[in-house]
């Protein structure tokens, strides 16, 4: 296949509309189609159920010490957003490039595939790697296997680049998280009879006012060096989502709702979750004593690392010198940029686009954004040779 320009490669990508609930096998295809054709070996790695696949590639020589570029497949859905193109072309209008995936994240990857056969044909002196992952946008749920795959068959790169829409701004630090779908079994009784039944919601309520108190002590203490560089500027907890009960006058059946933990990088992740699987484990004993049906059941639906800025981290040193971006920022949402720095990878966030634009009705990339990160990837072949 001749080389295609990186707008090429975005129409290519964007016309795949890998809805993160389907399939992405069929972009997926077409990318290992396409660099085997520039004589480029990529590997796969398969989701359990063999529908999904992640994709990585080397080039340049065959040793540690190069940089991964680094995307995800995947895109949210367009489902009742009333869009005036078709999200799965890209249609340039008024300076901007529409479409779904422009700016999360197809665009920056369009400019990795370009850039990997670009290292490939010039020949480079350090590494390229390309990683593109599947889930990202079901909780980041892709990358750690993909990553534990891509270590297992290409040397280890030292500098990963996750070119989540930030503005080509730097980002080296971002909260991790962790998000529980909690449900509150009760038991029915007449309400008059309140206390030989279980109320889930009024149960439920227990752990709720469980996150709020956790909010309260956690915003009463004072915040860490690293803390104070967020927008707000410590962790937390949150209750999205409640259903439960079918009439004023019967203690509820059920309660679900939902609770998630944005938690700043370096502070325990794992020690905030057990307490409140402990808190959990002691209303569901509360209520067994009561009804042997009752109780509370936990289910874990996500759960991503923080981004830790680097003292020195080799990723920032080499954003700066190609951005020229001397500020420091952190955002307050995850990426997969904590995983490839869990797994030994120096780790930042920098890519194309608004992440305001992401996920919304009419996504777009500011051309001039497109063009800064063109300019980035040309910088970065320079940098290579
Ligand atoms: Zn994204």
């Amino acid at each position: 296949m001749i080389e295609l320009t990186p707008r090429q490669v975005l129409d290519h990508l964007v016309g795949f509309p890998t809805v993160s609930r389907g399939s992405n096998l069929d972009l997926i295809d077409w990318l290992e189609g396409y660099l085997a054709s520039h004589d480029i070996a990529s590997h796969r790695h398969w989701n359990e159920d063999r529908t999904k696949a992640a994709l990585f590639a080397h080039v340049g020589p065959w040793e540690a010490g190069g940089v991964v570029l680094s995307g995800h497949s995947d895109v949210v859905p367009v489902d009742g957003q009333a869009w005036s193109s078709d999200p799965w072309v890209v249609t340039e209008r008024g300076g901007r490039l529409y479409g779904r995936g422009t700016c999360d994240m197809k665009g920056y990857v369009a400019q990795s595939v370009w850039a990997l056969v670009r290292a490939h044909k010039q020949g480079v002196s350090r590494p390229l790697q390309l990683a593109l992952s599947y889930d990202e946008e079901l909780g980041c749920t892709g990358a750690p296997p993909m990553i534990a795959a891509m270590q297992g068959v290409l040397p280890q790169a030292s500098a990963a680049v996750i070119g989540e829409p930030s503005g080509m701004k730097l980002i080296h630090g971002h909260k991790g998280g962790t998000g529980y779908h909690v449900h509150v079994k009760g038991f029915e009784v007449h309400s008059s009879l309140l206390p030989y039944g279980v109320s889930a919601i009024m149960e439920g309520a227990r752990l709720i006012a469980w996150v709020n108190a956790k909010n309260a002590e956690i915003q009463a203490r004072p915040a860490s060096a690293v803390a104070a560089t967020f927008y707000p500027p410590f962790t937390t907890l949150h209750v999205g989502m409640i259903a439960g009960g079918t009439a004023h006058n019967i203690t509820a059946g059920d309660c679900t709702f939902a609770v998630e933990m944005r938690v700043v990088p370096g502070e325990d992740i794992d020690a905030l979750a057990a307490e409140f699987e402990t808190e959990a484990a002691r209303l569901d004993a509360a209520l067994k004593a009561v009804r042997p049906e009752a109780g509370v059941h936990l289910e874990k639906f996500f759960g991503v690392p923080g981004l830790k800025p680097e003292i020195d981290g080799a990723a920032e040193h080499l954003v700066r010198q190609l951005t020229g971006d001397n500020s420091t920022g952190v955002v307050s949402y995850g990426t997969e940029a904590g995983q490839f720095q869990e797994a030994g990878y120096s780790a930042v966030v920098c890519g194309p686009g608004d992440i305001a634009q992401a996920h919304q009705v009419d996504e777009y990339l500011e051309l001039s954004e497109w063009d800064a990160g063109l300019r980035f990837m040309q910088g970065l072949l320079k940098e290579l040779a």
